[in-house]
């Protein structure tokens, strides 16, 4: 590794050795940016790598809650505002037992560079707390948001920082956290939020969009190859938001996905999960909040509490549940059974060695910033339609998002082809997406 992008990374480590996950996700980008810095000297000169390393702002507070017994509970949440040189800071908030500020940083460090790829002017960020909504009613949740919107408020507003969703926080949370912003402030028709529902500001997609992108992306690979997405078989892991929404829009192009997981289990439906039983899913996970063991039950399929989808002979890979969920191990079972493309819906879900397994082989790999843009993309959509105070139908929205998830892609084949190693997705999207923020902030000054 060149000796200035080791001596950023070290910088790193030696400040918060405790954020193992963040670590990683800088060591993926630093390493590919590698020929970005050896062509334009003025990198190093700005200091550029030091400072989009650093967020711009750490907030982290209390959120005292009330259960159902009217007990007082406590936890901590955050705000990381990363970067604002493209535009106002935005990201999602996650609600997760595992949230911590390693674990935001790492998002909050690829999103930066996501929003980028988009297109659209949006800067890097991301929330949450260690709140699990997981097993709460749904005034535990509420009581939760509003206290936690309690603090955000003071820092978040459509022309500084627009939150959205991640795990744990959909439509429910977002309805939430948005009724007690409009509380609060006394600001109406704001987009401070997206993800907001339909009645009350939403984009058309939204929901939709991360899965239908992330297939999109996929789509866009597989032509490379002069190949499409009818007739293949998909695994894909998760059985929320992501999950739920690549798996339509497979089926909707002729694809069989056969595998859903959540964090007890997975289960197999050689079958295919067609479009009646994907609405079955979806009222078990968004409005009963089951277990994907029940489809096992339900369905008469195979459900298992160990190992991972990763083990079946599938020609597609969406691995659209959490980071690090797919290891080395079963990246070399998906590889041994022929696997042809893998597009990341989740952040950062395989780790570095499966990485590199699948680039050995061959395989057509989208890493996360580039393949699940489509979500933070038409969160850029809906804030332009509250902006024009107007909406666009389901069939626009989609266009657009389609559009733009092509756009990305080409980005990252250019940019790889550019920079010496056609087809390598991940180096097309890091170096993509960084001399877009690296040169902004260079010619806004050192401040920036
Ligand atoms: P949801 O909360 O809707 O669903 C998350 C799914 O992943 C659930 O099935 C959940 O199972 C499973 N999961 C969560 N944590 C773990 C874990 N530690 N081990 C195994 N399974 C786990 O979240 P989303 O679908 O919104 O997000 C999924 C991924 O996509 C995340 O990485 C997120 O950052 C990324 N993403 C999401 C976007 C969006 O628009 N929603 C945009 C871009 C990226 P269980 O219910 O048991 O916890």
């Amino acid at each position: 590794m060149d000796s200035y992008i080791e001596s950023v990374y070290e910088g790193i480590k030696e400040k918060d050795p405790d954020q193992p996950v963040f670590h990683q996700a800088v060591l993926e980008v630093l390493e590919t940016l590698e020929p970005a810095i050896k062509k334009f000297p003025k990198y190093k000169e700005f200091a550029i790598l030091e400072r989009i390393v650093e967020p711009e702002r750490i907030i982290q507070f209390r959120i005292p809650w009330k259960d159902r017994d009217g007990i007082i509970q406590l936890n901590r949440g955050f705000r990381i505002q990363y970067n604002s040189a493209i535009g106002p800071y935005k990201g999602g908030l996650r609600l997760h037992p595992s949230v911590t500020q390693g674990l935001l940083k790492f998002l909050g460090f690829e999103q930066t560079f996501k929003n980028s790829l988009t297109g659209l002017p949006m800067g890097g960020a991301k929330g949450g707390s260690d709140f699990n909504p997981k097993g709460k009613t749904d005034s535990e949740v509420e009581n939760f948001c509003t206290s936690f919107m309690m603090e955000l408020y003071r820092h978040v507003g459509q022309f500084i920082d627009v939150p959205a969703g991640d795990i744990g926080v959909g439509a429910r949370e977002i309805g939430y956290l948005y009724g007690a912003y409009g509380k609060i402030t006394n600001l109406h028709g704001t987009c401070v939020l997206t993800g907001k529902g339909r009645t009350f500001g939403g984009s058309l997609i939204r929901p939709e969009a991360t899965g239908y992108g992330t297939v999109y992306f996929v789509q866009e690979m597989l032509k490379t190859r002069k190949d499409d997405m009818k007739g293949k078989t998909v695994c894909v892991s998760g059985s929320g938001n992501v999950a739920q929404f690549a798996t339509e829009k497979c089926t909707q192009l002729g694809a069989k996905v056969i595998s859903l997981s959540d964090s007890s289990g997975w289960i197999h439906d050689p079958d295919g999960i067609d479009a009646k039983k994907l609405a079955w899913v979806m009222d078990l996970k968004n409005v009963r909040r089951g277990r994907i063991k029940e489809y096992a039950e339900h369905f008469k399929v195979d459900y298992s509490a160990k190992g991972s989808p990763w083990s079946l002979k599938c020609d597609i890979s969406l691995p659209s549940a959490t980071q690090n969920e797919v290891d080395a191990k079963e990246a070399k079972a998906l590889v041994d059974n022929g696997v042809i493309a893998v597009g990341e819906g989740a952040n950062m879900p395989c780790v570095p060695e499966a990485v590199e397994i699948f680039q050995e082989a061959k395989v057509l790999y989208a890493p996360g910033k580039a393949a699940n843009a489509g979500g933070v993309s038409t969160s850029g959509l809906e804030m332009a339609q509250n902006s024009m105070r107007f909406f666009w139908t389901r069939e626009e929205v989609d266009a657009k998002l389609h559009q733009i998830m092509v756009n990305i892609h080409q980005i990252a084949y250019e940019t790889s082809e550019k920079f010496g190693d056609k087809g390598n997705y991940v180096l097309g999207a890091n170096i993509g997406g960084f001399l877009k923020v690296a040169d902004s902030m260079i010619a806004m000054g050192y401040l920036s």
